[in-house]
């Protein structure tokens, strides 16, 4: 008898895990709602303390939290949508990993009364989209674009100088967005012939690169390198993000630079803040995940009241099937000149998380 109690109560207790999934916090006392929360992965470390700072905003207000990653499978993501509208989610909040292909999971959100938050990245061709909140990403390639214009003095250098451009995955809506906003820095310099683009590659069609992939970004600019830079050097180059910017860098260390082009790059990661201080990486844009999430909350909690929520776009974010109204929060630029107040003085990491 004692041992059929006791399987019962493992059996019991296994169930009761499943049921809060691989990575469910549950927490908060759900008093206010449950709220499905599915991320891409946490190979990229932004999206661990966007995770974290959504439980953290979340259960402080008494919400109930079931937070996924998908390792960036997305039929993996689907599923653990899937998960969350049979566990009974109040509101999903959602980080596409492919934004165009979560049509039909919406579509079961919206048959049972579920409605979704975008988060940062818009999801497209679905009309059960009630909200997106991101940060201002045609300004990100803006700040890109800008940063690299200054830094080679383009204005008064005649140059020319070569540059070389990346994308972020063609996958991601945002990639275009960062694309088209340093392009439309750097495209008149290009028409002008003050940068050259030695490899001729130029457009999302050719420099994307999936998954967002570093090994992908250093293996593409290995072949860039010997390719199309053996007797002349590159002096810049366009990375959407940090984690390509760590794969461009590895490139050209590789074959003996040691006086780095300029690099972007974009989160403010850890690896990359230090390539800055090092010299390596000459800048990156800071996108403060503590204030999306934030606002992510309080589009949850306007919801569930049955209240409109704050926007400041409704405009720009054409999912193919409607304009999501959007609210956009400001990107900043980040160099070795003032990581130690955007990044330090607001606590976002401290200086020991740098050494
Ligand atoms: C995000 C970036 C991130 C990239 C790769 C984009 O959608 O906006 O912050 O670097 O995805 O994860």
């Amino acid at each position: 008898m004692k041992k059929v109690i006791i399987l019962f109560l493992a059996l019991l207790l296994a169930a009761v895990l499943t049921a809060c999934g691989g990575e469910s916090t549950g927490g908060g006392s759900g008093e206010a709602g449950f709220v499905g929360v599915a991320m891409p992965s946490k190979s990229i470390e932004r999206w661990v303390y966007d995770g974290e700072n959504m439980v953290k905003e979340l259960e402080a207000l008494d919400f109930k939290v079931d937070l996924q990653y998908a390792e960036d499978v997305v039929e993996t993501q689907i599923s653990q949508i899937e998960n969350m509208i049979t566990k009974g989610v109040d509101v999903l909040v959602i980080a596409a990993i492919d934004g165009e292909a979560l049509t039909n999971v919406l579509q079961m959100a919206a048959d049972a009364d579920i409605p979704v938050i975008s988060y940062d990245r818009l999801i497209r061709s679905s009309e059960h989209v009630s909200y997106y909140a991101t940060f201002d990403n045609f300004k990100v390639g803006v700040i890109q674009g800008t940063y690299i214009v200054d830094a080679l003095d383009l204005e008064n250098q005649d140059g020319p100088f070569n540059i070389e451009l990346f994308g972020g995955s063609p996958d991601d809506n945002n990639a275009y967005f960062f694309y088209d906003g340093a392009m439309s820095v750097l495209q008149p310099y290009i028409d002008s012939g003050k940068l050259v683009v030695k490899s001729g590659q130029v457009g999302m069609d050719v420099v994307a690169t999936m998954n967002w992939s570093a090994a992908n970004s250093q293996s593409r600019m290995d072949n860039l390198l010997s390719t199309f830079y053996t007797d002349e050097e590159v002096d810049a180059v366009l990375s959407p993000n940090d984690g390509l910017a760590i794969g461009i860098i590895s490139a050209l260390k590789n074959i003996g630079y040691t006086d780095l082009p300029v690099i972007t790059g974009q989160d403010a990661e850890i690896q990359s803040i230090k390539a800055i201080v090092a010299g390596e990486q000459s800048m990156t844009v800071f996108k403060d995940t503590r204030a999306l999430a934030k606002k992510v909350v309080e589009m949850v909690t306007a919801i569930l009241k049955g209240e409109e929520a704050d926007v400041n776009d409704t405009e720009t974010y054409d999912n193919g099937v409607k304009v999501v109204p959007s609210y956009l929060l400001e990107p900043v630029y980040v160099d070795e000149n003032n990581y130690k107040e955007i990044i330090i003085d607001s606590g976002y990491f401290t200086e020991e998380q740098l050494q």
